[in-house]
């Protein structure tokens, strides 16, 4: 017998990812310099030279046997101190290496967060356009999860629908600020107002009503744009965090869970997180990884070059014709189709060897996702196969 619901997980195969395995295949019939792979958030600038430094470093001279051990179950202590360090300084918080728990990636976290705060049929609500994985993050669990209908206007969040869908079975909000696929940051005003209603509807209920705040992108915010950090505004935050994008490490799998001091039980959490990687067998992520980032905690890879990209597709895109609300952050966008099918737009860009992802699968109809984490000569050339495809559905 095998395992029935992941059977049927089988036939809900990523699009992404396959969208970007075509990708691959088509490299090699037409030259990879003439498929333009707009599918995979895959960062495309180097982790900084200090993360290799520290790794060398770490292996020629430090303890083999401590370096290459078993990592305790919530993460190297001296690892989670810096953590809490760099957090506090930069925000302003009062973490401790207690409030920290290391996991694989932010998938990971995500994954042990809502595990440790929801019982099977609990409910964790999060708001469309959202990153796909989250249905089978949360779903998971056992917990059920429920989408707000997305605010097309700027992609902030959609109040009067999630106040529909808030009720007392609503143990958690998953947010991702910026975000995949939209690449909108929420603005302060956004989140005060998610705070004074969650803060109302906790005392309503009886009940702590968590956001978990998943922050791969927290570091990649374009000049001048509004990025309040969640937990400052709201006791009950857990963060979820990820050096794949900000040190451009995704394959190294590292990233950490911070539970606002302030937050009831916080300590507790960070305890059960152990007790859910004994059960999973996600637990001990690798020492080595742990070591390196600490030495480069407040550091990122030179990230200028997703803004560059930025700039240069959302003038030339809106100019040949597209809807777009201009990212903040991140290296994604998230365009209007040319037609109410995604999935028909995107093919016909397939066609042109123009890799874009369908919206569908991020919850909302009738757009599609650019992962623009390429190189800038790279959009340049792509930029006569937008305005070809555009050219396609002028009458
Ligand atoms: N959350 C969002 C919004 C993402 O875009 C990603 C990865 O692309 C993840 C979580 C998972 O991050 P990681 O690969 O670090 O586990």
């Amino acid at each position: 017998m095998i395992n029935k619901k992941y059977i049927e997980m089988l036939n809900q195969k990523s699009v992404i990812r396959e969208m970007f395995m075509y990708g691959l295949e088509r490299s090699k019939v037409v030259g990879s310099e003439n498929v333009f792979d707009y599918s995979l958030g895959n960062p495309s600038v180097e982790a900084p030279k200090n993360f290799n430094k520290a790794l060398l470093d770490i292996i020629s001279n430090r303890d083999s046997i401590a370096t290459h051990g078993y990592s305790p179950s919530l993460g190297i202590n001296s690892v989670r101190e810096s953590i809490a360090k760099s957090l506090n300084i930069r925000f302003n918080m009062e973490y401790t290496a207690n409030d920290i728990f290391m996991a694989v990636g932010a998938a990971g976290a995500i994954a042990h967060a809502i595990r440790a705060i929801t019982e099977p049929g609990d409910e964790v609500i999060t708001f469309a356009p959202y990153f796909p994985e989250y249905k089978h993050y949360v779903n998971g669990t056992g917990a059920i999860l429920k989408i707000v209908p997305a605010n097309t206007t700027n992609f902030q969040i959609n109040f009067d629908e999630l106040e529909k869908i808030l009720n007392y079975k609503t143990m958690a909000v998953l947010i991702n600020t910026p975000n995949n696929p939209s690449g909108i940051v929420y603005s302060t005003e956004t989140i005060k107002r998610l705070s004074k209603l969650l803060k109302a509807k906790e005392v309503e209920y009886g009940h702590e009503i968590y956001i978990v705040s998943d922050e791969p992108y927290r570091e990649i915010v374009f000049g001048g744009v509004d990025n309040p950090f969640v937990s400052s505004y709201y006791d009950n935050t857990i963060i979820c965090y990820s050096f794949s994008k900000s040190l451009s490490i995704p394959g190294e799998r590292i990233g950490y869970i911070a539970v606002n001091p302030k937050c009831k039980n916080s300590n507790l959490i960070v305890e059960v997180c152990g007790q859910i990687s004994r059960g999973i067998g996600h637990n001990c992520p690798p020492s080595l990884i742990q070591l390196a980032v600490s030495e480069v905690i407040n550091e990122t890879s030179d990230l200028k070059v997703y803004e560059t990209n930025k700039k240069i597709l959302f003038e030339k895109l809106t100019e040949y014709g597209f809807e777009i609300v201009e990212p903040g952050g991140t290296f994604y966008m998230f365009p209007k189709a040319l037609e109410d099918d995604s999935i028909a737009f995107c093919n016909k860009a397939k066609e042109l060897d123009l890799l874009l992802v369908p919206s569908n699968s991020f919850g909302v109809n009738g757009y599609f996702r650019i992962a623009y984490c390429v190189p800038t000569e790279k959009v340049i050339k792509s930029l006569p196969l937008f305005e070809k495809l555009a050219k396609m559905y002028k009458k």
